[in-house]
């Protein structure tokens, strides 16, 4: 009897060839197999007359094989193989292009349950390369709902099968379940060993619903009681007390403008965390131009007045460069000192700055990754900043917070997000939202435009220049290879050939970063018009006077990320535009285009993005720091996901170890652990 984390070698037909490649889908155990879910159903189990097939799609037909089938060579290595089927409402043409041994299995005159999509309509219909399953004589079997699984280059979905069903048989009679059986019963969901069964090898398409909504709740459940705990144990320590501040504090006074409110909103639950003797753990969540850096900067303020050093990480060289001298801009009028510590810094310069580190003459200190590396030793550090959060883990946050003893901690994201989706993603944090911006900006005017308009857009640009504007043209990042899509290099060059008198200038992930700073400097400083550049500027950066963003062939970005590239204009006075190219990409590119057109609010481009493309993508894989979810399709399950959270806070409110509930602590800790988050281990 195999066990649940025997190999999948232990199963026959799968030897070490096939196991590598399993390995490639993370698949090393018949619990791995378990834990695969399909990525779809084939429905055999109604099969349809062939009489009824009218439009084009997939079906499940049951046919006597009527001629035998007819092989003939197309042109050198292809060969289609034609045959009729029929049933008692008429007959239909099936073909199999390069398949001759598929097409060998069919008898004349026996019955089999075709699976596999028809093409054309009418007379033209033809069924393409279908599974085929004999049926058994006379019998009536009724055929299946097949699990589709994912797959690599050398498996097959039969493979798959295989493996799962041993490892469904490996499911001892009661496979340990994590949902306490009160919740099961109140959500009437299945317990654990019946919904695997179900998905694995489901009876019907209800069954996979129940099973699906089952596994659901259980992921949420899992990740909720996890992130509650870590914001319970994070609750028990002690926080470094900074002395608490009133209305008359200088830093209100150090700003060039007025806060908004909820700038000042922010601020004062950061003042009043940090004063409680508890560490803080904060979000401060904000579209793009809503004012961020401003409460980063109050943190800081706030951090040396009490004598402790702020350290401030963000994604890019280009956005740390940024902000140290924003910071050192505001925070010099309370004779505060700024550092910079960037991975390009020559040896010279690097080693003042670790030395004013570590001696504490650096009261702020501004940087990207380099901050989190071994030979950064702090003074005192009493907060920790982590900018555009969605681009570091959960681990990088801890490795720069241990750098201290707790830490105040802030991270800030312009990834708006639902809010019940924020209570899950950030369940470890408080929250504060940022959800008003800086008055007189002026909404930028979008357009979505094909290649069509090349030339006006291109006219536009000039225009733009010639009335004193700065322009973005961003390109997408273009593989080896890739066809019909130009590079930036490329547009950079056409674009300086048609507007010779321009000065245009380009930037580009494989330039060096010192290389990359001095451009974008160069830009912010209008030494250029025109910077042509990859996606390096997604994040952050500021050049108030830039009021016009051309992207090309957008349709190749998300819409979150092309709300944020929009949000690099429309920082001035001016009146600020962007123009999207690819709405001559289909349908699908040009509605998706037009909701940026539509709309400047973050949120409901969020929805609209979470909507279209799914989390996986729009979190960016694995960049949000939280455990991989299998199941939980985080937009659709908003309602499932408000419940399995009360839930938790209601399971660890009465029991916050999980004493009683062994199996549900024992998955909660492995679901953390494949974080790589030692908060767990
Ligand atoms: P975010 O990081 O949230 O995208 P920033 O902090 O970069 O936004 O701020 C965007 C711009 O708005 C900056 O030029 C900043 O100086 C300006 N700004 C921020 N707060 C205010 C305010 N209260 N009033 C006017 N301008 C502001
Ligand atoms: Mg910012």
């Amino acid at each position: 009897m195999p066990a649940l984390d025997d190999s999948v070698q232990f199963v026959k037909g799968v030897g070490p060839k096939k196991a590598k490649l399993l390995e490639k889908l993370h698949i090393a155990t018949l619990r791995d197999m378990l834990e695969t879910y399909p990525r779809d159903y084939e429905d055999r189990s109604h099969p349809v007359r062939i009489a009824d097939i009218t439009e084009e799609g997939k079906y499940a037909v049951r046919a006597v094989v009527g001629v035998e089938p007819k092989v003939s060579r197309i042109r050198k290595g292809l060969t289609l193989v034609k045959c009729t089927v029929f049933d008692e409402s008429g007959t239909l043409a099936v073909t199999y292009f390069n398949n001759p041994y598929a097409a060998a299995q069919l008898r004349v005159g026996q019955e089999y349950l075709f699976y596999g999509r028809v093409q054309g309509t009418g007379r033209a219909r033809v069924l393409v390369s279908p599974q085929a399953e004999k049926m058994a004589g006379g019998e009536d079997s009724p055929g299946r709902i097949v699990p589709v699984y994912p797959l690599t280059a050398g498996l097959t979905q039969r493979d798959m099968a295989r493996v799962a069903q041993a490892a469904l048989a490996a499911v001892p009679g009661e496979w340990p379940d994590p949902l306490p059986m009160v919740l099961r019963a109140r959500y009437r969901l299945p317990d654990a060993a019946e919904a695997l069964g179900a998905i694995h090898a489901p009876r019907t398409l209800d069954d996979v619903t129940e099973a699906r909504r089952r596994m659901v709740f259980e992921e949420l459940f899992l990740l909720c009681c996890g992130l509650q705990q870590l914001k319970e144990r994070r609750r028990g320590e002690d926080g470094i007390p900074f002395a608490p501040v009133d209305n008359g504090w200088a830093f209100w006074d150090a700003l060039p403008f007025a806060p908004t409110g909820a700038q000042r909103r922010a601020i004062g639950e950061i003042c009043a965390d940090c004063a409680s003797g508890r560490p803080m753990n904060r979000l401060v969540q904000g579209d793009v131009g809503a004012g961020k850096t401003v409460v980063a900067a109050a943190l800081c303020a706030l951090a040396a007045r009490s004598g402790w050093q702020a350290a401030f990480m963000a994604p890019t060289e280009i956005l740390a460069a940024q902000h140290a001298e924003t910071l050192s801009a505001l925070l010099g009028k309370l004779n505060l000192s700024v550092t910079l510590l960037t991975g390009s810094m020559t040896a010279a310069q690097r080693r003042a700055a670790l030395a004013a580190i570590e001696t504490g003459a650096a009261q702020v200190v501004v940087g990207t990754h380099a901050l989190i590396q071994q030979s950064v030793t702090f003074h005192r550090l009493g907060a920790v900043i982590a900018d555009e959060q969605h681009r570091f883990g959960v681990a990088q946050r801890a490795a720069l917070a241990a750098k201290g003893h707790t830490p105040h901690t802030l991270v800030m994201s312009a990834t708006p997000i639902p809010r019940t989706l924020a209570l899950i993603m950030y369940g470890d944090l408080d929250v504060s939202v940022l959800d008003e911006t800086p008055p007189g900006r002026r909404p930028v005017e979008t357009y979505a435009v094909g290649k069509n308009m090349r030339k006006r857009i291109t006219a536009f640009i000039d225009k733009q220049l010639e009335a004193g504007g700065q322009v973005y043209v961003v390109c997408p990042l273009v593989e080896e290879g890739e066809t019909g899509l130009k590079s930036a290099e490329q547009h950079a060059k056409d674009l300086q050939a048609a507007l010779p008198h321009r000065r245009v200038a380009v930037l580009h992930g494989r330039m060096k970063n010192a290389d990359k700073e001095r451009v974008m400097r160069a830009f912010a400083a209008w030494e250029y018009d025109v910077l042509v550049a990859t996606t390096v500027i997604e994040v952050g950066v500021d050049v108030p006077n830039a009021n016009l963003m051309v992207v090309e062939d957008a349709d190749r970005f998300g819409l979150s990320q092309l709300h944020q590239l929009r949000g690099r204009v429309g920082r001035g006075a001016r009146q600020s535009y962007c123009v999207f190219f690819g709405a001559d990409k289909g349908e699908t590119a040009r509605a998706r285009l037009k909701t940026l057109c539509r709309t400047n609010d973050g949120f409901e481009i969020a929805r609209a993005d979470l909507a279209q493309r799914g989390p996986g993508d729009f979190f960016g894989r694995r960049q949000h720091g939280l455990p991989a979810l299998h199941v939980a399709d985080l937009a659709a399950d908003l309602a499932l996901m408000q419940s399995a959270r009360e839930e938790a806070e209601a399971i660890l409110a009465a029991d916050p170890g999980l004493a009683g509930y062994p199996e549900l602590r024992a998955r909660v800790q492995r679901m953390f652990a494949q974080r790589g988050d030692e908060a767990f281990n």
